[in-house]
């Protein structure tokens, strides 16, 4: 069977390509920039602003994977950035119902990445179910019109997956990426109050979920992925400075120099909310990696 990821590329696409092909399936990935092809895994290109596809890809898929995404924390937010991060989710998962609806092609199942920042900020120890509402701000807007977008196949019959994945650990890749090498150095340091929860999961954890989300025909609609230990920015802070041997010794960054520096951004990493996972461990799923200190040495081994 063949899986198409859509920004296949990426820290989650390179991990979960390798998963799949050791699963024995074939993988093609939907890129801007095209790449010679391998033995299982080809490459095809696409233009998403100018609506441009190699269909081909889409017709030839089992299954489509939708990781696709302009970065969120890369580039300051001015009106053209939070369009490009809007668009690259939303009219990339249009432009592959087009196809599927042109060619009135059913696959198996579209599964869409998503975020908990579905959720925005909840002060307190509310833990988020799939129930709870939606935030009204930036990223909790792009979240919705992701799904909404995602929700296009559900409309052509096709079961549909979407996965509001937390903080996503990987050696070398994300969020440690950024934060080993300030740590290594000993100027690592909790952000704002440190308070904030920040619900994460391990990368080996995250493409499992998506290979369930494939396979099982009982999964449809949306999924938390993330631990709900209550790992909190302090927690974690610490729990990544003991991990490399090199003690915290700075005070949290104070909230108002985050927010001078970041502006509207930083509300991603000043505020948190507790997410339950509840739902997809009813189902069967059990995680690898349920412990962060567990999770981190793995990372960086
Ligand atoms: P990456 O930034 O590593 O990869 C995203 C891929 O999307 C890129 O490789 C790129 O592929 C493609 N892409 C970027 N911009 C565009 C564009 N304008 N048009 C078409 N394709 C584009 O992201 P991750 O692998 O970390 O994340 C994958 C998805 O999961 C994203 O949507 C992200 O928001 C979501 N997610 C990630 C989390 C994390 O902690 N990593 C947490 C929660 C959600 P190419 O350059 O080949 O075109």
């Amino acid at each position: 069977k063949n899986v198409l990821i859509t920004g296949g590329t990426g820290f989650i696409g390179k991990y979960l390509t390798a998963e799949l092909l050791k699963k024995g399936y074939s993988v093609s990935i939907l890129t801007r920039n095209g790449k010679p092809n391998t033995d299982r895994i080809s490459y095809y290109l696409w233009d998403v602003s100018e609506g441009k596809i190699e269909e081909v890809a889409v017709l030839n898929a089992d299954y489509i994977i939708h990781l696709a995404g302009e970065n969120i924390v890369e580039k300051k937010w001015t009106a053209k950035r939070k369009e490009e991060i809007r668009d690259s989710r939303v009219q990339s998962a249009e432009l592959i119902y087009t196809v599927l609806k042109k060619h009135n092609k059913r696959i198996e199942a579209f599964v869409s990445a998503s975020g908990i920042g579905f959720y925005g900020a909840v002060n307190g120890e509310g833990i988020c179910t799939e129930n709870t509402l939606p935030a009204n701000d930036f990223i909790g807007k792009v979240c919705q019109e992701w799904e909404k977008s995602a929700d296009l196949m559900a409309g052509l019959g096709i079961r549909t997956v979407k996965i509001r994945t937390g903080l996503v650990l990987g050696k070398n890749e994300g969020i440690l990426k950024q934060l080993v090498p300030i740590f290594k150095r000993g100027f690592g340091s909790a952000l704002g109050s440190g308070k904030q929860y920040m619900p994460w999961i391990h990368v080996h954890d995250l493409c499992s979920i998506y290979i369930e989300a494939i396979e099982n025909k009982n999964m449809t609609g949306v999924y938390n992925a993330t631990i709900n230990d209550s790992t909190t920015n302090l927690s974690f802070s610490i729990g990544l400075a003991n991990s490399l041997g090199s003690p915290m010794w700075l005070p949290n960054v104070p909230s108002f120099l985050i927010r001078a520096r970041m502006g509207e951004m930083s509300n991603i990493i000043l505020t948190g909310r507790r997410v339950s996972s509840d739902k997809i461990k009813k189902l069967g799923f059990r995680f690898q990696f349920k412990n962060l200190k567990k999770a981190l040495k793995d990372c960086l081994k």
